[in-house]
Parts: C-alpha cells; sequence; structure tokens
C-alpha cells in the first residue's frame, strides 16, 4: 500500500474482516450472521462474504432475496438470510437456491407456500418497536398460527425469529430495554404456538458488542465487520480493524494567490499564498459533497505526503482540490482520502463527522468509477 496510485482505488483488507470476524464471534460468544448487503457496504459482497466465513461467521445475511441469489452462486453452503421481499419476489428461485427467507405477514407465507414450498427455510421477523419492517404485535398470533400450519403440511420450517433495535447505537435509551422485553414476549408466544426456531436474533453490531442481554442465539454484525465503530463514543475497543482504504493520485499541483476563490460559487477564499492539489474524484464517485469545505464547516481532509490537507471549496462531480500549504509534491503522489487511520490518514469516521452523516453512508456510497483492489494484510 506504499506504492504511489495510478488510478483512483478502493483497497479491501480482507484479512481485516476476517480478523473483525473472529474478534465479533469470540466477544458475543454466539453464532455470528455476517451482514454484507449493499454490495458488502461497499466493500464488495463476495469477497467479504468469504472472508468473513474465514473467519468463523455461521451465516451470512442480505437484505434483498436478489442479493441473496447472487450470493449464493459464491456460498453455495452457508445458510444466507434475506428479508427484504417485494410483491416482485421470485419465491420459487429463492426456494431452489435454498435461502432462509424472512416472512413478516400472513400473506408472505401465503405466497411462499404458493410458490411450491416444500421443507423450505422460513424465518419470521417481528416488529418490536422500530416501527419499519416486520410483523406487528397485532399480527403476532396469526402468523404463527400460519407458521405452525405451513410446518405442519411440510411446507418449510421456521429456522429463525428475529427483530431489530431502532437505537441500538444509544446504549442507555429506553427503547433497548423494551423492545428486549417485547422480543422475549414473542418468543414465548412462538413457543407457545408450537414453533421451535434454530436461532433467536436481535443485535446488529452496536447491541453485539456493547448489550450481552441482546445476543440470544446469534448478532447480525455489518458495520463493526467492516472494522467501523457503530456507535462512536460508546463502544469499548475491542480491536477491530478498518478494511476500507480510499486514495487517489494528486493529478495536478498550482500556485493559489492571496484572496484567489476556490472551486465553484468560490466558497473558500486564500488568506494568504498557497498551493493546491488536484484530486481526481468527486460524488460521482460517491464522495459526499456534504464534505466541501464552505464558510461554516472546514470539510474533510485528506494525506498527502504524511500531512493532513483540508479540502478548499465545493466537491466537484468528477474532482476536488486541497490545500497544499505552499508544498509541491510530484504529480502521482498519493493522496489517502481515509483509512484506518494509523498512518495518519483521517478515518471514515472522520469524513462522516466532517458531513454530518455516520460511517456507514460513506463506505457505502464510495464507488462510481474507481477501482477496487483486494489486500490481505488483517490485523497488525
Ligand atoms: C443492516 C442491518 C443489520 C446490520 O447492522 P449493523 O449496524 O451494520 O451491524 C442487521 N440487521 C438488519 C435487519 C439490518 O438491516
Amino acid at each position: 500500500m506504499t506504492t504511489s496510485p495510478g488510478s483512483p482505488e478502493i483497497i479491501v483488507d480482507l484479512g481485516a474482516v476476517r480478523a473483525n470476524a473472529r474478534l465479533l464471534a469470540a466477544h458475543a460468544g454466539v453464532d455470528l450472521i455476517a451482514v454484507v448487503k449493499a454490495d458488502g457496504y461497499g466493500h464488495g459482497m463476495a469477497r467479504v462474504a468469504r472472508a468473513a466465513v474465514e473467519g468463523g461467521a455461521a451465516w451470512l445475511a442480505v437484505a434483498t432475496p436478489e442479493e441473496a441469489l447472487e450470493l449464493r452462486r459464491t456460498e453455495p453452503d452457508v445458510p444466507i438470510l434475506c428479508w427484504l421481499t417485494t410483491p416482485e419476489t421470485d419465491y420459487a428461485a429463492c426456494l431452489a437456491a435454498d435461502l432462509d427467507i424472512t416472512a413478516y405477514s400472513v400473506a408472505e407465507l401465503d405466497a411462499i407456500a404458493g410458490a411450491g414450498a416444500r421443507g423450505a427455510r422460513v424465518q419470521l421477523k417481528v416488529d418490536t418497536g422500530l416501527n419499519r419492517g416486520g410483523a406487528p404485535r397485532a399480527a403476532w398470533d396469526a402468523v404463527f398460527a400460519r407458521a405452525r400450519a405451513g410446518e405442519d403440511d411440510g411446507a418449510w420450517r421456521i429456522t429463525g425469529i428475529w427483530s431489530h433495535f431502532a437505537c441500538s447505537d444509544e446504549p442507555d435509551h429506553p427503547a433497548n430495554d423494551a423492545q428486549e422485553k417485547v422480543f422475549t414476549e414473542a418468543l414465548d408466544l412462538a413457543r407457545a404456538a408450537g414453533l421451535r426456531p434454530d436461532i433467536a436474533h436481535l443485535a446488529n453490531s452496536a447491541a453485539a458488542i456493547l448489550r450481552p442481554s441482546a445476543r440470544f442465539d446469534a448478532v447480525r454484525c455489518g458495520i463493526a465487520l467492516y472494522g467501523l465503530d457503530p456507535a462512536p463514543g460508546e463502544t469499548p475497543a475491542i480491536g477491530l480493524r478498518p478494511a476500507m482504504t480510499v486514495r487517489a493520485p494528486v493529478v495536478m499541483v498550482k500556485d493559489v494567490a492571496p484572496g484567489a476563490g476556490v472551486s465553484y460559487g468560490h466558497l473558500w477564499t486564500a488568506d494568504g499564498p498557497t498551493t493546491v492539489g488536484l484530486v481526481p474524484l468527486g460524488y460521482g464517485d460517491g464522495i459526499p459533497r456534504h464534505a466541501s469545505a464552505d464558510p461554516v464547516r472546514p470539510g474533510a481532509e485528506v494525506l498527502v505526503e504524511g500531512r493532513r490537507r483540508p479540502i478548499r471549496g465545493r466537491i466537484c462531480m468528477d474532482q476536488f482540490v486541497v490545500d497544499l500549504f505552499g508544498d509541491r509534491p510530484e504529480v502521482g503522489t498519493g493522496a489517502v482520502l481515509f483509512g484506518p487511520g494509523d498512518r495518519g490518514e483521517p478515518t471514515a469516521q472522520d469524513w462522516a463527522e466532517a458531513c454530518g452523516t455516520i460511517n456507514y453512508e460513506i463506505v457505502t456510497r464510495i464507488g462510481g468509477r474507481m477501482s477496487r483492489t483486494y489486500v490481505d494484510e488483517g490485523a497488525r
């Protein structure tokens, strides 16, 4: 990673993903369900899924059936959970691929049965207070009864019952205790209805790390698998390592005179003579325009020749400008936008803070015209 970049690239350290999976599974002490939706949070679904399984993940999970079908091609033997079905979902394809399909309603269970389910794997999602997906409490009796009837006639086996937190990144938020209690009630009702799922699961990354009481039989970890902090300021250090580095060459260096405005809108004006460098990446590549520097917000920074260089003015579709403070690095010198942070470079968390968003959005939206390179460095 020390050679200078030829073109902008996303470098993904599969060794870090493997090590993070191992750490999370050991820390939680239950099965790890590695969440690799949205192209592995921008890291590349197939490669990070494999690394996570090598690191000890017992399950893989994605949001949509389409993602799950694609993942099945490279992971024929690992259980794969998906949950975001639509009226267009090809249930027959899901059944043929032996996916764990999540149902929220009697209508979905009927649709799965109607697709010819025999011995299918179905999980039930109950809404315990997120008020997003999942069966609302008023529907539990009917959903559990339909699920049990489907088991009786051989259509499926209910392999899991699960739910999702609203506020797990705020460990003291009262919704966490409340949701956990409601989840336990759902499990009791399901049991009373005759269901015996293999796994009950509730925790995402933040809860997996911060809430031992929420671990049940498995934890669904996404962001922590990629080494990013699910609850900045709250999470104890367990040794996770960020897997993604984004870098690009500086493609032009020039002088800027005092008083000159830089980039669209001239939002930033040089207050003295300086040099600036052009980085050939922009919002067309998922670099957030909110990372621009304006009179109110300082914007994000990049690392060039061992020093942090602030973005000056607006991030454009294809390019942005950084302050080189009078330095004149050779054209082709590497600019590291973010990475693990241990070589002085900013992190995805730093970018998130500069943009007023979360680290999830920074890594997941990166892409565009950049190429992705895989390395295997792991913990250091
Ligand atoms: C995305 C997602 C996860 C993973 O969440 P992280 O906070 O990234 O660990 C878990 N469960 C569900 C339902 C999700 O949508």
